[in-house]
C-alpha cells in the first residue's frame, strides 16, 4: 500500500509499495480518508518521545470507511464511514474492565507504539475500536474526534467547570478544543494565553472571552493578582506549568494536557498542598467517543475551524519534513486522501 514512512533517517517519505496491514477474522479493514497530524507524531520523530522506532507508519488522529471486515465481525460492513479509537487494550485486564484501557499492559495505540498508523492507506481495526461518523460530518473532523475525545475526557475530569474563570495556556490544537468544551461545560468566562497572534484570534472566534498575549518569555501583563478556578496546560511548556501554578485559585483545579518532553520535575509541589489544588490529567476517554462526536454533529464544538492546513497525502511526506525541520508552523494540520470529502 501507499504510506508515508518514517525512515531510520528521520525523514519522511512516501513508499508505494509498503506492506498492507492484514487483518484477521474479527478486524475491519479500514481505507484513511483523513489522518491528523499531531504534534506526539513530530516530537517521535524528533527523538523527544520514544514510543516506536522506525521505519514506522505513525498516524493515530484516523477516520475512514471500511474496505472489508473479517468473517467474525457482525455490525459491520463495506462502505461504513468510521472514526477509529486507536487505543487497543487485551479487554480482559483491570484496567480494560474499569474503563480503562489505556492503561492495559498489553495495550497500545495505532501508530505509536503499536500497528501500522493512518499515514498509510489502510489500517487494520477491531469493531470495538470504531465509531459511526455520522454522514453531516466530513472525514476531516472525524479525524479530529481523537484530540476532541482526550480534551473531553480532561475537561470531565476537572468536573467543577460551571460557573467556573477557566484559563487555557496554549493556542494549539488542544487549547483550542479546551477553550471551546469549558464554554460548552458553561464556564463563566475562559482567557486563553498563547505567544501567536493568530491562534489568539482563533480562540476568540471560537469560544475563548478574552486572549492573553505572552510574551516570548512567556511572561504577561494580565492583571497580577488574576486567578482562575481551572487552569490548564496545553501547550506543552515548563513556563506555562509555573504559570499555571501561579494563576490558579486556591481550592482551584489544574489540568495538566501536554507532555513537554523534559523528564526533569516542574512543580513545585509543596505549592499544590499550600494551595489545596486538585491536579487531572487524560490520555484517553475510551467511555466518552459517542459524546464527543455527538458534541461535533450538534454544532456545539467546531473542529473543522481548527484545521488550518489540509495537505493532500501527495504532498504529505514534504510537508511533514518541513514540520519537523520547523520550516513551518500550524495550528493543526491533516492528510487528506486525494479525492476524499476533506471539508
Ligand atoms: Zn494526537
Ligand atoms: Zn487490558
Amino acid at each position: 500500500m501507499r504510506a508515508i514512512v518514517w525512515q531510520p533517517d528521520g525523514r519522511l517519505e512516501e513508499v508505494a509499495d509498503w506492506p498492507a496491514p492484514a487483518p484477521a477474522e474479527d478486524e475491519a479493514l479500514v481505507r484513511v480518508r483523513a489522518a491528523g497530524i499531531c504534534s506526539t507524531d513530530l516530537h517521535m520523530v524528533s527523538g523527544r518521545l520514544d514510543f516506536a522506532k522506525p521505519p514506522w507508519v505513525l498516524g493515530h488522529e484516523i477516520a475512514g470507511s471500511i474496505e472489508r471486515v473479517g468473517s467474525r465481525v457482525v455490525g459491520w460492513q463495506a462502505g461504513d464511514r468510521v472514526v477509529v479509537d486507536p487505543v487497543i487494550g487485551c479487554g480482559s485486564c483491570r484496567s480494560c474492565l474499569s474503563g480503562r484501557k489505556y492503561l492495559c499492559p498489553d495495550g497500545g495505540e495505532i501508530g505509536t507504539t503499536t500497528g501500522s498508523g493512518g499515514y498509510g492507506a489502510y489500517v487494520a481495526v477491531k469493531p470495538g475500536n470504531l465509531y459511526r461518523l455520522p454522514d453531516a460530518l466530513s472525514y476531516e473532523e472525524g479525524a479530529m474526534m481523537e484530540p476532541l475525545n482526550c480534551t473531553l475526557g480532561a475537561i470531565d475530569r476537572a468536573r467543577n467547570i460551571a460557573g467556573a474563570r477557566v484559563a487555557v495556556f496554549g493556542g494549539g490544537p488542544a487549547g483550542q478544543l479546551f477553550a471551546q468544551l469549558a464554554h460548552v461545560y458553561g464556564a463563566a468566562s475562559v482567557t486563553l494565553f498563547d505567544k501567536r497572534e493568530e491562534t489568539l484570534a482563533l480562540g476568540l472566534r471560537l469560544g475563548a472571552d478574552e486572549a492573553v498575549h505572552l510574551s516570548l518569555g512567556g511572561e504577561s501583563q494580565y492583571g497580577a493578582g488574576a486567578v482562575f478556578d481551572v487552569v490548564v496546560e496545553a501547550s506543552g511548556s515548563v513556563d506555562a506549568v509555573r504559570s499555571c501554578l501561579e494563576r490558579v485559585a486556591p481550592g482551584g483545579t489544574i489540568v495538566l494536557y501536554g507532555l513537554n518532553g523534559s523528564d526533569a520535575p516542574s512543580i513545585p509541589s509543596d505549592r499544590i498542598v499550600a494551595k489545596d489544588l486538585g491536579v487531572v490529567t487524560c490520555i484517553s476517554a475510551p467511555l466518552l467517543w459517542d459524546r464527543g462526536i455527538r458534541l461535533v454533529e450538534s454544532g456545539r464544538v467546531d473542529v473543522g475551524a481548527i484545521v488550518s492546513d489540509r495537505v493532500p497525502f501527495g504532498a504529505g511526506a514534504a510537508f511533514l519534513n518541513e514540520l519537523t525541520g520547523r520550516k513551518r508552523q500550524v495550528v493543526k494540520a491533516m492528510l487528506i486522501e486525494e479525492g476524499a470529502d476533506g471539508t
